[in-house]
């Protein structure tokens, strides 16, 4: 494994035009991406974009049908999936159901003819870190799913990889472990500057975990993005849905100055945007507005300084009111017939929080709220 370091010019690890099909179905299409060292990357995608399939052709259980996968600047298909610097977690974790705890963690450095002192040491090392001090006699049938998961992370971690891939691996925790289990995750990350590749098709927990998310779809990448920036700053319109909320509007583009845009609504609105990153080449063209963005008024815009902002105006009647805690979710029937979306967080603002279904109301935002999709 030490033949693979990385070298200075290169990422760690480098995919360049991979593609796989299962008989005619091409289930990763030509995808090239970059990966450095000690970064936490998640990709994220619906169920059959190919995630999986990605993840086993950097283990060695796929052969790409074309293209490389350049790991510290070497192609590692002449390697074994077991002599690669690169373990993976499965999602239904796959413990030996025979096998203790202890036993689990060291069948891979048992494989690999590690000494039986130094395996002893590892294992030590490696129950504490996942902190299962105490369980080692236990089997898989007496753990809760939670301790299993740290179990199968104990062991994929046993042998020191380069890079660990991690598939779904918190599928199977309920909500509350799950939050806690990615915070783990994530220090143990740190801890151990390695470098973490993780499948979900949760896009929370990716914003959560992951420094950069590759965004996927049919097999391509969409967007290769830090969450921010997906968030903020989506490449496409199936991005700007995939990834959160959106209020889209489709219109024309019809005029271009002074740095604002203006996009001729199909409901015979307006909307002015700031001048988008790219250059808009088309005319036809969709506006996002995040929920968050889209402010609620009952007697027009609160202040004079919100009031020069509220260039985007729309009139409507309040249609739903959804209570989460830390903010409410109003649903807007604009007078055009179009819904928007509009979230505020729960902090003391009178005027809003007496808002009830079936008052007219003013939804405003500005242009810099605004980001325009040309697909
Ligand atoms: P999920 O989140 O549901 O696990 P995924 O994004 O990980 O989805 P993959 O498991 O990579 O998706 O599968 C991508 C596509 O390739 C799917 O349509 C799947 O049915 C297909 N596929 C995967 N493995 C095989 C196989 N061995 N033979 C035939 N088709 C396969």
């Amino acid at each position: 494994a030490s033949s693979v370091d990385a070298a200075d010019d290169m990422p760690l690890l480098r995919i360049e035009g991979v593609s796989k099909s299962f008989g005619s179905f091409r289930a990763v299409d030509r995808l090239s991406l970059d990966i450095g060292a000690g970064e936490f990357f998640a990709l994220l995608g619906p169920s059959g974009c190919g995630k999986t399939t990605l993840l086993r052709m950097l283990a060695g259980f796929e052969t790409p049908d074309e293209g490389r996968i350049l790991l510290g600047g070497r192609d590692i298909a002449p390697v074994l999936p077991h002599e690669r610097p690169v373990n993976m977690m499965f999602q239904n974790y796959a413990l030996f159901p025979h096998l203790n705890v202890r036993d689990n963690i060291a069948f891979g450095l048992k494989r690999a003819g590690m000494p039986r002192a130094a395996i002893d040491t590892r294992v030590a090392e490696m129950v504490a870190l996942v902190k299962l001090g105490g369980m080692e006699k236990r089997k898989p049938d007496q753990l809760s799913g939670g301790q299993k998961q740290r179990v199968a992370l104990a062991r994929s971690l046993a042998r020191r990889p380069k890079v660990l891939l991690l598939d779904e691996p918190l599928a199977a925790l309920d909500k509350k472990l799950r939050e806690s289990t990615q915070l783990e995750l994530m220090e143990l990350q740190r801890r151990l500057g390695m470098t973490f590749i993780i499948v979900t098709h949760d896009q929370e927990e990716a914003m959560t975990m992951a420094s950069r998310i590759g965004v996927m779809d049919a097999g391509r990448l969409q967007q290769v993005a830090t969450p921010r920036d997906l968030y903020e700053a989506p490449a496409t319109r199936w991005v700007a849905e995939f990834v959160g909320d959106v209020n889209l509007f489709e219109g024309e583009v019809s005029s271009h100055e002074h740095h604002r845009l203006t996009v001729a609504t199909r409901d015979g609105g307006a909307i002015v945007v700031t001048d988008p990153r790219q250059p808009i080449t088309k005319t036809s063209v969709t506006v996002a507005v995040r929920p968050e963005k889209v402010k609620l008024s009952r007697r027009g815009p609160a202040s004079d300084a919100d009031n020069s902002q509220a260039i985007n105006r729309l009139e409507g009647v309040v249609t739903d009111v959804g209570y989460l805690g830390g903010s409410t979710v109003y649903k807007i029937k604009l007078d055009s017939g179009a819904v928007v979306r509009s979230s505020m967080a729960n902090t003391a603002r009178l005027d809003i929080d007496t808002l009830r279904a079936g008052q007219r109301v003013l939804a405003w935002f500005t242009p810099d709220d605004c980001v325009v999709l040309e697909q």
